[in-house]
């Protein structure tokens, strides 16, 4: 006859306490859950801002080695910067525009990846019509260094902004910038318009620039004012304090 005496009885010829062997309670799952949930909710954005930490610093070699590349040019062309009549033209290494000065660095470059920001993601950027593979998504600023006619690099030295303070090269989805038709004017227009996702600010909210006197720094259009895009232009002067998402002078 069975009896309550049995149940420990049971237990013992099995050997273990079936008490033991329940599984988890709904509770317990949902908070084991609940702290994962959390755990990942603070780190994965800090995973991918130190991604992108890392992929800001791979831009800023790009653009080291392209002021390196600049240097070495202007060395080459009697201290003159590179035009938009860039000499060296040659079809397989055009990047959309004939005289852009990929053509010109390409001797002192090697490597065409060094003119594609990282941070990019393929989002566009000028490509070259006979080679997929090669692309820029670097703005270069012909408009301080001469529109028609690389200007002497003494000149852009004593120019108002100076060598220190002058935009040569930047992250951007155009090739070049001559204001008003600059291709970078897009880039430009959708930054004022709010609109910065759209545009290439890709190390978290900031560009990286590449001065005339070859040092390279992130920021965003606020901090760099008019004269420092002019260059040795005319209205250098006039716009010396005023960032460029402010007054238009073109
Ligand atoms: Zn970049």
């Amino acid at each position: 006859m069975h009896n309550a005496r049995s149940k420990p009885y049971f237990r013992l010829t099995l050997g273990c306490d079936m008490t033991r062997l329940r599984g988890f309670t709904l509770i317990e799952l949902l908070v084991v859950i609940a702290i994962i949930a959390i755990l990942a909710a603070i780190l994965f954005p800090v995973f991918a801002k130190a991604r992108e930490k890392a992929r800001q610093a791979s831009c800023t070699s790009n653009l080291k080695q392209l002021g390196a590349a600049l240097a070495m040019y202007l060395q080459d062309y009697d201290e003159c910067w590179p035009a938009n009549n860039t000499p060296g033209y040659d079809a397989t290494i055009e990047i959309w525009f004939p005289g852009w000065i990929a053509n010109g660095l390409a001797p002192y470059c090697k490597n065409w990846q060094i003119f594609y920001c990282p941070s990019a993601h393929d989002q566009g950027g000028w490509q070259n019509p006979h080679d997929g593979n090669k692309r820029v998504s670097y703005c270069y600023n012909y408009f301080a260094t001469g529109v028609a006619g690389g200007i002497p690099d003494a000149e852009l030295t004593n120019c108002y902004a100076g060598a220190t303070r002058v935009v040569i090269m930047w992250d951007n989805l155009g090739a070049w910038a001559d204001a008003p038709h600059g291709t970078w004017y897009a880039d430009w227009s959708n930054y004022l318009a709010g609109n910065a996702s759209s545009t290439l600010c890709p190390h978290n909210g900031l560009k990286n620039w590449l001065f005339a006197d070859g040092h390279v720094k992130a920021g965003k259009y606020d901090q760099i004012t008019w004269d420092q895009f002019f260059g040795t232009h005319y209205l250098a002067a006039t716009y010396q304090d005023i960032p460029m998402t402010q007054a238009r002078p073109f």
